[in-house]
């Protein structure tokens, strides 16, 4: 096996490509290895047999605030401006979500100015000072009618959980507004690659000094591979065989159906917190803006078994990780990076930015080293 690599990446998700492109455009030679047959990690995309594109692993949209994630990833796809907006589909009709000044209306049969509305939305909120699990962080912001409609069964479905049993952090990062705002995401920054995801790894990964094998289980073949330094952006408790316990995710499974319409729904994603045993249908021809005379839905139904998808958030896993992040920093020129390694739900822009954070230390490092 290659006897001349510099960097060892282990995953081709947004993680490891980022790093990989870093890395090789510092003059590092570069071997980046994924189990799955193909780059992309989990924001892969591909044509279906209908030729419609799809996103296997979910569907993912770009945001970001960052100018210098922007920067970078713009330099490997052209773009296509789009504000992801979601509904949820309550009682039989479709609200605004997250929740806004429209939903409040709506829900309760008002025509309240924002100003009316935040006084009303006081009124039903309990006092709850530090709320210790995600139940009590929504009642305290939106109080127990939207709660219950909104949140409770939809956080049941996705998690596999009461509310109660969740770390307040899970339901915290949704807003809620007293504006008309219906962008789900006030990021600066929010387009879908022109291309596809898929287009855009092969450009970040097309450099002379980066080579991927695919296929390749790293853990099953640890000693196969010679290297100066080790990034992993794999699973942390697999890489220490589970040594302090598993890590608990919540999986999904992906439904697909292709229907004989150029369009099924008027939106790309409506939620459903209270029907079906699925959280949400997406159609991504919508963010895509691919034109075909056919579309597909794509159906999540939440999973307790599968691809490790949503760490669960809840401080007694959050302790095992611990052990493991204190261990990681023993192994030398070994370094953690991205969702799975770091045992935390991270959009994409977020694990580019530790990525690209990653390199400079390790530049700066390799700098004093040599120096
Ligand atoms: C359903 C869903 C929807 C999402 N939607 C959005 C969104 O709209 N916007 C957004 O910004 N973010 C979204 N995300 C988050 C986004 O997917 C992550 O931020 C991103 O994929 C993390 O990149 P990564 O490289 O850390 O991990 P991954 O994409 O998981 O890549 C890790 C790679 O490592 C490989 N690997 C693991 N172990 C090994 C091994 N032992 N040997 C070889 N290869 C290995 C895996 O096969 C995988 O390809 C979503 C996530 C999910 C689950």
């Amino acid at each position: 096996m290659a006897s001349s690599i510099h960097t060892l990446i282990v995953g081709a998700g947004i993680a490891g490509a980022t790093l990989a492109r870093l890395q090789a455009e510092a003059g590092r030679s570069v071997l980046v290895l994924d189990r799955r047959p193909q780059v992309g990690g989990n924001c892969y995309d591909e044509q279906d047999a209908a030729g419609v594109l799809v996103h296997r692993y979910g569907p993912h949209y770009f945001s970001t605030n960052s100018d210098r994630v922007w920067n970078f990833i713009s330099r490997f796809t052209a773009w296509r401006k789009y504000l992801y907006q979601v509904k949820a589909l309550v009682d039989g009709q479709l609200f605004d979500f997250p929740i806004n000044l429209n939903t409040i209306n709506q829900f309760y049969g008002k025509q309240f100015t924002s100003v009316e509305a935040q006084a009303f939305i006081k009124t039903q909120c309990p006092t709850i000072p530090n709320p210790t699990n995600a139940e009590d962080q929504v009642l305290r912001q939106i109080g127990r009618a939207l709660y219950d409609k909104f949140f409770l069964n939809y956080t049941l479905k996705h998690w596999g959980l009461h509310p109660r049993l969740l770390d307040p952090e899970v339901t915290a990062r949704i807003p809620l507004r007293f504006d008309q705002d219906q962008r789900y995401s006030t990021r600066r920054y929010q387009a879908m690659p022109k291309a596809g995801y898929t287009n855009l790894f092969h450009h970040l990964l097309d450099h002379p000094k980066i080579q991927v094998e695919l296929n390749c289980d790293f853990l099953q073949n640890r000693t196969a591979f010679h290297y100066h330094q080790l990034i992993y952006s794999g699973c942390v408790d697999a890489f220490f065989a589970y040594r302090f316990g598993p890590l608990p995710y919540r999986s999904v499974r992906f439904a697909f159906e292709t229907l004989p319409l150029p369009y099924f729904q008027d939106f790309p994603q409506i939620n459903y917190p209270n029907d079906f045993d699925y959280t949400r249908c997406v159609e991504i021809k919508h963010a895509t803006g691919q034109s075909h005379p056919v579309t597909t839905l794509m159906r999540e139904y939440p999973m307790a078994e599968g691809e490790p998808f949503y760490p669960i958030p809840r401080s007694d896993n959050q302790a095992i990780y611990l052990q493991y992040q204190q261990l990681a920093t023993t192994v030398p020129n070994t370094f953690f990076v991205g969702r799975l390694a770091t045992y935390r739900y991270l959009n994409m822009d977020q694990v580019v930015l530790a990525s690209m954070n990653l390199h400079d230390r390790l530049e700066a490092n390799q700098t004093v080293a040599s120096g």
